[in-house]
């Protein structure tokens, strides 16, 4: 039995196909995926451009229907969107003409809360992603790390089963995506929801998961499957350990060869076996 149980956020995904394009120029995006993710798992999804990432977190958001398989959270099939399934993309979504506490507390609105609880609940978010004393500001007046707080807290106020994430980091200079990268996982130590967090970069899945899923280029699938037991909290030190550089090289060697079957599969601590020696060096 998993300890997982009680809580929400579980993702069944089995045989999961998604076509894209129409008729002759139709083309499968996605092929054959099957991943259980626990609830409260942080998972990234490492994988090249155009390997079908944004397509798989299209269909968990509900956005894309599968051509083949099952896609199901807590055992129940997703059939369209939901604020229970809340997306960040690398744009900010939100509204120019509303304030930062009106665009967080829009999603509360558009279900019916009352205004001073709905407002009330969008002080506290804004609190937990470091934006309390911002809550009267015009979007456009924020830097575009506070553009993305305000975007995670317009989809935490619904307190989501899942957050997924697209890249939320990758229009960010260097320093400010670090810092985001903390503060990510400090507010997921302390709501716990399970995110799926597509990037492209390696380090930024090292640091950030619990499990790194690698996709192969188009159609995607999914060709590693990687436990990261690194400690939390994690902080920029890890990026400078040997592990992480190990870890670094075998991602860097399957996002590169993704079709050699000579590669290593790593140990269950995320270590490749004793007498692995990379063919390449960094
Ligand atoms: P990733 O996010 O991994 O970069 P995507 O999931 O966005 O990849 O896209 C997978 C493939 O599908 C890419 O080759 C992309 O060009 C193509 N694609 C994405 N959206 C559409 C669409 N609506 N119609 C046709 N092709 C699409
Ligand atoms: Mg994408």
């Amino acid at each position: 039995m998993s300890v997982f149980q009680h809580l929400e956020g579980r993702i069944d995904i089995r045989q999961l196909s998604i076509s894209l394009g129409k008729g002759s120029t139709a083309f499968e995006a996605v092929q054959g995926l099957d991943c259980q993710i626990e609830p409260g798992q942080f998972v990234c999804i490492l994988g090249p451009s155009g390997c079908g990432k944004s397509t798989l977190l299209g269909a968990l958001a509900g956005h894309l229907q599968p051509r083949a398989g099952t896609l199901e959270v807590d055992g129940a099939p997703i059939s369209g969107p939901s604020p229970e399934r809340g997306m960040v993309f690398q744009q900010h979504t939100l509204f120019p003409w509303r304030t930062v506490r009106d665009n967080v507390a829009f999603g509360l609105k558009m279900r019916g809360v009352g205004k001073a609880e709905r407002l009330q609940a969008a002080d506290e978010i804004l609190a937990l992603v470091g934006l309390e004393g911002f809550a009267e500001r015009w979007p456009n007046q924020l830097s575009g790390g506070m553009q993305q707080r305000v975007e995670i807290a317009r989809v935490l106020v619904n307190r989501p089963r899942l957050l997924l994430m697209d890249e939320p980091f990758g229009a960010l200079d260097a320093l400010t995506r670090l810092n985001m990268q903390e503060l990510l996982l400090g507010i997921w130590t302390r709501i716990r929801t399970t995110v799926v967090f597509v990037t492209h970069d390696i380090d930024e899945a090292l640091f950030l998961a619990d499990r790194l899923l690698v996709m192969s280029a188009r159609p995607g699938r999914i060709i590693e499957d990687l436990r990261l037991d690194f400690p939390r909290p994690r902080t920029t030190e890890l990026v400078t350990r040997a592990e992480f550089s190990r870890l670094k090289r075998h991602c860097l060697e399957l996002l590169r060869h993704p079709d050699d079957r000579q590669l290593p599969r790593l140990t269950p601590l995320g270590l490749p076996p004793e007498n692995y020696l990379p063919r390449i060096a960094l």
